[in-house]
Formats: structure tokens, C-alpha cells, sequence
């Protein structure tokens, strides 16, 4: 059956599992699932709306160890798992006690996201929006990317028989471009910023008739980003976290890290509990920080400049959102500095043996920043994201690590550099 709403109007109503409707996050009109993102009455973000059953702790325990332990909670048909996705998520998370004792905190745990299949916590939202693409009737794949969606998007393309067509910065890491690339679906390196790319990609959507991943299915992809607050919460044994510490790029992710603890909650999986949700970014593209520390409501875009490329976007789409939470919460947002990052990433790689991305360093270094300036309580149970992958972003720290010495073939040579 084809389920999508072709141009000439045509719907069918997609079978996207518990899924009912999409909701106008700023009036609240509801309409049918479909290819939209925004509301028809004040143009406001849809989100998508649900009607849980079944749904308990021995039912997700029984489920894969993967994203779709949670399918009874995503927009995805029932029978997703028997689908060719790449199966992300149920990545680790680690109790870093090394970098807890070295920051003078209790208890703290790193949600590793690294592990997913190409090596980002994009391959979540992408296999949700190309589940739920797949149902609408979509044949091609989507995106504009700071780089790690563009990854994703490809693979999980390749891998599911598709075309892709993923459009990224020129200036991108090296690493991230082999790494789309490697896959074979059309990739185009545009010469402008994230947010020029993003407004590009809508102008392309509004012709064609492509799933962009997050563009015209952005409802979707964003409830991809649940899984990373279901699991936090599943691997601390059924309880949340008193404190979490979240990278912002759109802010998505943060959003709806908060929506699953509240899910959880409603359905009685977790013991109600306060937590507190930190926003994280870089200082040279910190508008949802900024707008955090003046107060205001209204996110004011910048221009990004920032070896945090991977959270590089100067106009956040869900900053206001991601505001929201951190208030609502009695949480934060903070941003660090380049050389900061750098930083956070080799102290996560000395204390923990994880080699984090720039994002990564972003989080653990606000996560420090916070501890210092007395926002966040060092004894309290508390989450730190990465992530990323260290491996596609080396250029940020190959001026900061690097071999003791350069020693000859000989034992004399070895004797003479080695620290004693
Ligand atoms: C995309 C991304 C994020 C968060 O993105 P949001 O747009 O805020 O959901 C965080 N870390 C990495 C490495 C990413 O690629
Ligand atoms: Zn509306």
C-alpha cells in the first residue's frame, strides 16, 4: 500500500505503530500522519502524538538490544525490527569513576553513543524517520548535515536499498565527508553554513518528493532521540538520573531526552523523581546559551565558528524548546571554549579510555564548567552524552597529543626518553 500524501492530496493513512496523530506544539491542532512538520493554523513545529498499550518493563525487556526494545513507544509500524535497518542504539553506559574521582563527583556515568553503527547517535533518529519514511511510501532518503546525520543517512540508505541524497558543508571534516561518501549516494558539499544548507534543503523538499530526514519528517526523526533518554533510565535499572548533561545542536535531542523521562513517568516504568537536564554547546555558536544567560525566550541565531562542527548550527530550530526544559527542570545551559574542549577530550580519554568527538568534549567540559561554578551538585547521580566518535574529528586534537619522544631503533635510544 502506498501511505503517502502525494502532492495531489492524496492520503492514506500510514500504519506508524502507537502513533495517532501530529500536534501543533505551539496551539495544539492536531492533524493525520503524514510528510508535514509544521501546523496549517500558526505554522508552529508538529509533534507527534500517541496512544500507548502494552507497554511495560518485561516488554521492553524482552525486545532486542536495540532502538526497537522501544518500537511500542516510536512511530514506527510493529514489524519495524523484521526491516533492514542498521539496528542502533542499547550502546553502554559506562560509570566513570576515574574522571568522577578526578572531578570530586559521586556518581557519574558516560551514555556512549559512539557505539552505534556509524559511530554518532544520528543512526537513532535516521532509522525512526526511515521506518516511518518507508511506511509513507518515500523511495529516497534525505538530508541537509553538520556531518554526522550525513553518515547515517547514507548508510542506513545503502543498507536498506535506497537512494540517498545528503547535502553538507564544503568545509567539513575529512573524516566525515570519506565517511558519507564511503556509502555511494549522492553527496553534495555546498560552500555555505549549516543554516544556508538547511534553507537550501527546504527550497529542494517543497520540489521533491524525498524524505528529509529532518525537514518533512522531522517529527518523526526527532522521536528518535527518546531511545537515548529510555535507555539511560533502562540501564540505571529503572530510574532516572538526578542530573544529565546534554549536547545542543537544533536542540532536538535534549527535548526529547526530557519527553522520555516524562513518558517513563506517566507510564509508571520509573518512580517519579525530580531531574535536573544541562544544555551543553561550544562558545562559538552558543545561541541557546546566550539566550539562557540574558533570560530571554527567543533564541537570536549567530554565525557559527567553532571546532565543534557537529553541533554548528546557528539558528537551532528547537532552541526555545530546549530552553524550556532546562528552566522547567532547574537545569542550565553553558558553553565552553574550543581549547576547553580539546581539554575535556583528552581528560575523558586519560581518565576513561573513551576517545569522544568534539561534541563530546563539548558536554564534559560544560559538565566541568558546571561543577566549578557551583550549578550542578557533585553528589548527585548524574549522566554525561557523548555523542560522537573520536576518530572524525583528530584535527581538533592532533595539536595537543602526540608521541613521549621520537627515539631511535635502539635501547640506549628508549633508555634516554623514557620518563622515569
Ligand atoms: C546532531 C548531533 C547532536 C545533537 O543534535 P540536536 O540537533 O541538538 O538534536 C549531538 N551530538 C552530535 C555528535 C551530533 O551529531
Ligand atoms: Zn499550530
Amino acid at each position: 500500500m502506498d501511505a503517502r500524501e502525494t502532492p495531489a492530496g492524496r492520503i492514506v493513512s500510514p500504519d506508524l505503530g502507537p502513533a495517532t496523530a501530529l500536534r501543533c506544539r505551539e496551539c495544539g491542532d492536531s492533524c493525520d500522519l503524514g510528510p508535514r512538520y509544521a501546523c496549517s493554523t500558526c505554522f508552529g513545529p508538529l509533534e507527534v502524538a500517541y496512544s500507548f498499550t502494552g507497554v511495560t518493563r518485561s516488554s521492553i525487556e524482552a525486545g532486542p538490544p536495540n532502538i526497537w526494545r522501544y518500537r511500542r513507544l516510536l512511530p514506527v509500524p510493529d514489524g519495524v525490527t523484521a526491516t533492514r535497518n542498521m539496528e542502533p542504539g542499547w550502546t553502554r553506559l559506562v560509570r566513570a569513576e576515574n574522571l568522577a574521582r578526578e572531578l570530586g563527583m559521586r556518581e557519574l556515568w558516560i551514555k556512549d553513543d559512539s557505539g552505534n553503527p556509524t559511530h554518532s547517535f544520528k543512526d537513532r533518529v535516521v532509522a525512526v524517520a526511515l521506518a516511518a519514511a518507508r511506511e509513507m511510501g518515500f523511495t529516497v532518503l534525505a538530508c541537509p548535515s553538520t556531518g554526522n546525520l550525513a553518515n547515517a543517512v547514507a548508510a542506513a540508505a545503502a543498507r536498506a536499498g535506497i537512494r540517498s541524497v545528503v547535502l553538507i558543508p564544503a568545509d567539513l571534516e575529512q573524516p566525515k565527508i570519506v565517511c558519507t561518501a564511503v556509502y555511494g549516494g549522492d553527496l553534495f558539499a555546498v560552500r555555505g553554513t549549516y543554516d544556508d544548507i538547511n534553507r537550501l534543503a527546504s527550497e529542494i523538499a517543497d520540489d521533491e518528493d524525498w524524505a528529509f530526514v529532518n525537514v518533512n519528517v522531522r517529527p518523526y526523526y526527532a522521536e528518535g532521540s527518546k531511545t537515548l533518554g529510555y535507555e539511560i533510565a533502562e540501564q540505571l535499572g529503572w530510574r532516572l538520573p538526578e542530573q544529565i548533561v546534554v549536547p545542543v545542536a537544533s536542540g532536538s535531542q535534549l527535548t526529547k531526552v526530557d519527553k522520555a523521562f516524562g513518558e517513563l513517568t506517566e507510564l509508571g516504568l520509573v518512580d517519579a523523581a525530580p531531574y535536573r537536564v544541562f544544555g551543553a554547546q561550544a562558545t562559538g555558536c552558543a545561541p541557546v546559551s546566550t539566550a539562557f544567560k540574558a533570560g530571554h525566550d527567543a533564541v537570536r541565531p549567530v554565525r557559527p565558528e567553532t571546532i565543534a562542527k557537529s553541533l554548528a548550527i546557528g539558528n537551532p530550530a528547537d532552541g526555545p524548546y530546549a530552553l524550556d526544559v532546562c528552566r522547567r527542570t532547574g537545569g542550565a545551559v553553558e558553553d565552553v571554549s574550543d581549547d576547553e574542549i580539546r581539554d575535556a577530550i583528552t581528560l575523558l580519554g586519560r581518565t576513561e579510555g573513551i576517545f569522544a568527538e568534539t561534541a563530546g568534549g563539548v558536554t564534559v567540559a560544560t559538565l566541568r564548567k558546571l561543577l566549578d561554578g557551583g550549578a550542578l551538585d557533585p553528589d548527585a547521580r548524574t549522566v554525561v552524552i557523548n555523542s560522537g566518535e573520536g576518530l572524525k574529528t583528530l584535527d581538533a586534537v592532533s595539536s595537543v597529543v602526540g608521541p613521549t619522544a621520537v627515539i631511535p631503533a635502539t635501547l640506549e635510544g628508549f633508555r634516554g626518553a623514557v620518563p622515569s
